[in-house]
Formats: C-alpha cells, structure tokens, sequence
C-alpha cells in the first residue's frame, strides 16, 4: 500500500512497545496520523526501574520517561492519555474508547501488554496494604506506605524476579522483607537451581527471609494485627504485603474482536494477526522465535522494541521478519544479572567463577552440543560472548570452558 497522509495508525497502549512502534512508524515513512492511546495517565515511563531504583528513590525524583513530551509533538504523533479502549471492530476497523469516542483506523497495533495476577487467596479483597508492582502509581502507594508503618513487616507473595527485585529495594528503604514462594525453590519458572541457590543466598545475606514450599491459603485480621496464612499452617505477620505471582495478558480486546488468540495474541513473523491490517507486539504477543523454533511469549523491554520496529517497518512496506534472540536483565542489591537465550530443554550445565574476580562468574546451558543460553553474574563479557556464540550456533569446547584458569574468550572456547 501507498504511503499517504490520509491514513491513520492507531497504537492501544503506550509503553515500551507501543511507544517504540509509534517512533518507528515515523522513521520509517508513515505520512498518516498516528494516534497512541493509554487508560495509564502518565507521560509513558520505562517500567524496569519500578521495581528497582524507582523504588528506593526520593519522593520528589522523576520516573524515567521514554521520551520528552516534546518529542511527540516534534513526531505528529499524537498521545491519548487516560482512555481506555473498551473495544475494535475489525471490519470496519474503528476502535471505540471509552469517553465515547469512536476512532477509524487503517493500521492497528496492539500493545496492550499484561497486567498482574491476582491469585483467589481467602481474604485478599479485604486485606490492608496489598499492592501490585506494574506501573508508576503502584510503586508511588508503595513506598508511600513503606515509609509511613511503623513496623514495616512487609511480605512479598513470590519468589520470581519482580518479587526478588522489590525485595531488596524494600530491604533498602529499612523494610523487614519476607519473601514466600510456593515452589521448592526461588525462579523455579524461569532459572536453573543452581541460580535459584545463588539468589536465595544472596537475598538472605543481606537481610531477607526467604520461604520457600510456602503456599499462601488466606490473609486474616487477627487482633487487628494482618496475617499471611499458608497452607502448612505457618504464619507471617504482614503490615504490607505485595502480590508478584505473575501476569495475566491483556489480550481480550482481541479475543472480543475475533483474532486468533493462544497463549497471547497469535502474530506471524511480521507481528500480524490474523488480521492483515492488525498488528500485536510486546508482552501481549505470541509468536515464533525462528533460533530455537518454539512459539512463545516474552516479557521483556528488549522483545517489545524488536517486535515494534518489525510492525512499523512492515506497515510501511519493508519486507522484514522477527528474528531475535531473547535478553532480560535483573538488578538486586548490587548484582546485576544478563540473561541471554533460552534454556528450556537443557541436559548439561557448565558454572564458571572468574579466578582474578569472585563477584564474577556465568552459567551456561547446553542441549547436547548446542549452547542454549547463558546467565551472567556481574559479568558483561561471558553475556556479550554467549550472545555471540548462541546467535551463531558455535559449538565451543566445553572442557576448556570449564577450565577456570583459561581467560574467557572466544579464541578458548572455539
Ligand atoms: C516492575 C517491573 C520490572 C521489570 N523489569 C524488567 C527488566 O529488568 N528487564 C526487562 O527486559 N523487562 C522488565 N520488565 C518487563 C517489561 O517492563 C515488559 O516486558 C514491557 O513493559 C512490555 O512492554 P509492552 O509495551 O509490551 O507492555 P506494557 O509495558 O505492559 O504496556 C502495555 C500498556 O497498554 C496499556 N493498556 C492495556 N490495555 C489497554 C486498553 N484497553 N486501553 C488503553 N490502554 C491499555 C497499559 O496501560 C500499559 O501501559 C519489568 C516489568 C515490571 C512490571
């Protein structure tokens, strides 16, 4: 289709992905209307620092802004904050929003990413001081009611990385922090034992209980005194609690309107639904990773720009295909943590301490021959090479790699 100034593109949620997409779409040609809805009232924020020195930072600091308002304006893209999109009509491609407008579009993204899980625990409606941690006003109430308890008993209902990270940032602004986690082990979903071990170790010397095997059955006022309740009977006295169980997608806008919807809203390698002219990207998008032919969901900021500069480029014409491999990272207390790949399905681990630095060291998970993904601890340089090696299929020697007396390095490891 011809580029023109007639035609809008209409963008449902204005965070990482959908903010990317708008900027891309100018990029790459879009002459049209571009308009970038969000029901959130704040100029669009990066969400990773919520958890981590958003958190711990004084009231009167900023969040991080994806970009200056200005810069919208600069773009002719035009923000719509505050509104909720209640729904799309497909064929006559108009989206309705819910101060009544009705808005026609040519070209739909959907970046409506994913909100918490609450889970069905007895007494959670009731509870006092239960929060979520996904967007600026959960972390502003956060820390708000951190710093006005008294006792600052907090209890954080998870043990995954938002529950980790907010762990040790509440542990920093003087909370005492509980963590507990229904499985045998920290990051059970998404890591290895042997970091699971890392982290609880790390957690617990710098202050925060950790409970693990610890499934949350109800929360109860007891005296006037909030308990968190588990199934094996155990008590944790709560004056906050924070819920960090996962996420549900917001894929139901899609759903109603008729798109292929699994486990997120179904996209091919351009980001397009079953729809041609409706595009999802980010949290909310499931689709083909090509490196290691599975179909899955990511979340994190790294896929929602990818899959947004994919969507923009193919609304204006380029003949692209997603194509990456997936990166997160993680901050708790003084350790940063880089993920690269996917270690589903691995039978061999390798864990490598740098003998000149002990802060330093790497796991890395293999299939066989096949490196399959690395994590590093504190450690750029095994995250920059493992991206390097996995991207490329390099089959390295392993023995060498285990040798901890051999430098890291491409020439010793291939
Ligand atoms: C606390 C926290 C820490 C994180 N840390 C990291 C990290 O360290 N590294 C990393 O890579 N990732 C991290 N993530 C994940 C990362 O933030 C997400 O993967 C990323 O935000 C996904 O972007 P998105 O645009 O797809 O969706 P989202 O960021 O979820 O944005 C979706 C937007 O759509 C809006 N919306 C939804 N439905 C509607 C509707 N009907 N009408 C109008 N607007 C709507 C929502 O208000 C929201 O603003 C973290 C997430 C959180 C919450």
């Amino acid at each position: 289709m011809s580029l023109t100034v007639e035609q809008t593109c209409i963008i449902i949620g204005a965070s990482h992905g959908g903010v990317s997409a708008a900027f891309a779409l100018r990029k790459e040609g879009w002459q049209g209307s571009i308009l970038l809805i969000d029901s959130d009232p704040c100029l669009p924020y990066h969400r990773p620092p919520l958890s981590k020195a958003y958190l711990t930072s004084s009231d009167n600091v900023q969040p991080q802004i994806i970009k200056p308002e200005a810069s919208y304006e600069k773009n002719n893209i035009t923000l719509k904050l505050g509104v909720l999109v209640t729904n799309f009509d497909k064929e006559n491609q108009v989206v309705s929003l819910n101060n009544g407008e009705a808005l026609n579009y040519d070209k739909l993204i959907i970046a409506t990413g994913a909100r918490p899980f609450i889970p069905p625990i007895t007494g959670i409606e009731q509870a006092k001081n239960l929060f979520a941690l996904r967007t600026q006003a959960d972390v502003e109430q956060i820390r708000e009611a951190v710093t006005h308890s008294k006792h600052k008993r907090v209890v954080i209902i998870g043990g995954g990385y938002i529950g980790l990270e907010t762990a040790a940032s509440i542990k920093k602004l003087g909370g005492e922090v509980t963590v507990l986690e229904r499985e045998s082990r920290l990051l059970a979903r998404v890591t290895s034992p042997e970091m699971s071990d890392y982290f609880k170790q790390l957690h617990i010397s710098n202050g925060v209980t950790i409970e693990t095997n610890q499934n949350v059955k109800s929360i109860q006022n007891i005296d006037g005194t909030q308990v968190v309740c588990c199934e094996n009977e155990q008590t944790f006295t709560a004056d906050i609690i924070i819920v960090g169980v996962g996420i549900r997608v917001n894929q139901e806008l899609a759903q109603q309107a008729g798109l292929t919807v699994e486990n997120g809203i179904t996209v091919n390698e351009q980001c397009q639904t079953s729809n041609e002219n409706i595009f999802a990207i980010g949290d909310c998008a499931y689709h083909h990773n090509k490196h290691y032919d599975r179909w899955l969901r990511l979340e994190s900021v790294q896929n929602a720009v990818d899959q947004a500069k994919i969507s923009a480029a193919v609304i204006c014409g380029k003949d692209v295909s997603y194509d990456a491999l997936p990166w997160f990272w993680s901050d708790q207390f003084d350790v940063k943590l880089q993920m690269v790949g996917l270690a589903t399905g691995y039978d061999d681990v390798i864990i490598r301490k740098e003998v000149e630095e002990a802060s330093k060291f790497s796991v890395w998970y293999f299939k066989g021959a096949e490196l399959l993904a690395v994590d590093a601890i504190n450690h750029a340089k095994a995250y920059v090479l493992g991206t390097k090696l996995i991207k490329n299929k390099t089959v390295i020697n392993k023995t060498q790699l285990a040798n901890e007396e051999l430098p890291l390095s491409i020439d010793n490891l291939t």
